[in-house]
């Protein structure tokens, strides 16, 4: 089954990097707002490089002077199922991600239940959007209210 994974970054300004894997592997966005379970909110997503599947182990510091200097932690973590449909037809992942749009699910430690990322007309403007079923949740910061690391336990300020 492919991963996704979120990884809380505080560089310059704080963001969420949110990765699918598709073609082996992890498309990138960054979302300034996070990831929500609110499906009334639409959250921004700008499409950042591509990253080896191997990075979605990484929570650290990047050293200063390199791309992206700052402290990471991995949000969240889990499975990655395609739920993209043109009618009755499946349409592959990748194929989904070239025309703009990848309907999927997630089964994390905080995210699940159906999703959209939808691109926008504006260049590399993605927006993340959740689908109203048993895991949307109105009225609710999951940011806010689950901000550890789901793989130390840590907040991101204490990563060394
Ligand atoms: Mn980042």
């Amino acid at each position: 089954m492919p991963i996704f994974v979120v990884q809380k970054h505080a560089a310059s300004t704080l963001h969420y990097d949110f990765r699918l894997e598709i073609d082996n592997v992890l498309k990138s966005w960054a979302v300034p707002k996070g990831p929500t379970l609110d499906p009334h909110l639409k959250r921004l997503a700008i499409q950042t490089d591509d990253h080896r599947l191997e990075f979605s182990d990484f929570e650290g510091v990047i050293p200063a002077g390199h791309y992206g200097a700052g402290k990471v932690i991995i949000w969240d973590l889990g499975e990655l199922q395609n739920q993209t449909y043109e009618g009755e037809k499946p349409i592959p992942i990748d194929k989904a991600y070239q025309t703009g749009k990848i309907t999927f699910s997630l089964k994390g430690k905080k995210l699940n239940g159906k999703f959209t990322l939808l691109k926008t007309k504006e260049n590399k403007n993605w927006l993340l959007l959740k689908h109203d079923d048993d895991a949307a949740k109105n009225n609710y910061d999951i940011t806010k209210e689950m901000p550890l690391s789901v793989y130390s336990g840590k907040c991101i300020e204490d990563i060394k």
